[in-house]
């Protein structure tokens, strides 16, 4: 396929890099990657990703790593519109899925003021990504019929006061919580105070995908502190409900119920 039926010149495509394997990148993405001319990407996306682009092509970090902003929101915004303007082919690449707390609608409103396309390539999310890692599934039936994704950062001291967890929480759900390192503490307070049993299992899984990810089951009560083992520059999402229990607990609890039916 030529490149400019993938990407049609002076347009700029969202391209979702997903959690940071290769392998976990949609096919489209692959293609858009390699016909772009210029690549705008977030710290997040590694080396393993930035390689499938062409060797002409312009690649440029711009930045976004908690606490380290190499590039603000606007003049990203108008580095997209002067890139498409100028007749480029560009690929602006964001870690996990553009839609899920990345900023797109920002990047979308200003390219279509200016009268620029753009579309999305949706990528896997990180809490996607984790359950995979964790072998766990992030609906259960009967314990979590709800998955709720939430923020808990750049809202300063306030990150865990600014949600309703008790509402939240209700008839059973999955809480995946992104850039939640900072807040995790407060976080766990918060639940705790709403009624979430001490016991409530948490699994959080930092570089998913990757090959130096980890994975840690616990307990909602040991949250803050299971958070403190994983280094500072780590991508880290924060699982927490019923449905992301260690798996052999889950097998377990599973052969406890078979053995008390017979
Ligand atoms: N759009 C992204 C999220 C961007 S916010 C997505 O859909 O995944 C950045 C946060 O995503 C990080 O602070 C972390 O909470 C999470 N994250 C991104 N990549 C991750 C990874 N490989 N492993 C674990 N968490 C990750």
């Amino acid at each position: 396929m030529q490149r400019s039926e993938i990407i049609a010149p002076g347009t700029v495509w969202l391209v979702g890099a997903g959690p940071g394997d290769p392998d976990l990148l949609t096919r489209k993405a692959e293609r858009l990657l390699a016909a772009a001319d210029i690549v705008f990407h977030d710290a997040l996306v590694g080396p393993g990703i930035l390689s499938l682009v062409r060797e002409d092509c312009e690649r440029v970090s711009v930045g976004k790593r908690s606490g380290r902003h190499s590039k603000s929101q606007e003049s990203i915004n108008a580095l997209l519109v002067a890139a498409a303007r100028s007749g480029k082919r560009v690929v602006r690449l964001k870690g996990g899925d553009p839609s899920i707390f990345g900023r797109s609608a920002e990047e979308i409103d200003h390219c279509r003021q200016h009268g620029i396309a753009v579309h999305i390539c949706p990528g896997i999310t990180a809490a996607s990504a984790g359950a995979a890692s964790g072998l766990v599934s992030l609906t259960l039936r009967g314990q979590a019929r709800k998955l709720v994704s939430v923020t808990a950062h750049s809202c300063g001291d306030d990150a865990a006061a600014e949600h309703d967890w008790a509402a939240l929480m209700q008839g059973g759900t999955t809480l995946a919580i992104y850039m939640g390192r900072a807040a995790a503490g407060r976080i766990a307070r918060e639940l705790l105070a709403s009624g979430c049993g001490a016991d409530m299992p948490v699994m959080l899984v930092a570089n998913a995908s990757l090959p130096n990810e980890r994975i840690i089951y616990g307990r909602l009560d040991a949250l803050a502190f299971l958070v403190r083992t994983i280094g500072n520059d780590d991508p880290t999402v924060l699982l927490i409900g019923a449905a992301v229990a260690r798996p052999r607990e889950r097998s377990d609890k599973k052969e406890r119920v078979q053995l008390s039916l017979e």
